[in-house]
């Protein structure tokens, strides 16, 4: 059961879509066995972690100042889903828990 070699451009969609997609869709995507693309996206995340783990990995940070103004003014808010963790009362920027800009528009 061994498919064509893989390009160096379905390599690169794999590791540009690993973090955000499951290996299914990316499977679907690029129109290869889940199982090939899932060993793929093993040897990416064993080098890797970080990068490749969504969520589960990803390090929770403690902001006690806003990433972007610097300001110290940051409330930390209670959000139960995924939402915003933090908001700086001074640029009025959301942040989730991973210290990321939470895009309100989205
Ligand atoms: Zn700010």
């Amino acid at each position: 059961m061994r498919g064509k070699a893989w390009t160096e451009e379905e390599q690169m969609i794999l590791e540009e879509t690993l973090k955000d997609m499951s290996i299914n869709d990316v499977a679907k995507m690029l129109g290869r066995p889940y199982t090939t693309v899932f060993q793929n996206a093993q040897k990416l995340r064993e080098e890797d972690p970080d990068r490749y783990i969504k969520n589960k990995r990803r390090k929770v940070v403690e902001l006690t100042k806003c990433p972007d103004c610097g300001s110290s003014k940051i409330n930390q808010v209670d959000n139960m889903c995924q939402g915003a963790k933090y908001f700086c009362v001074n640029c009025f920027r959301e942040y989730n828990r991973y210290g990321e800009v939470v895009d309100p528009i989205k």
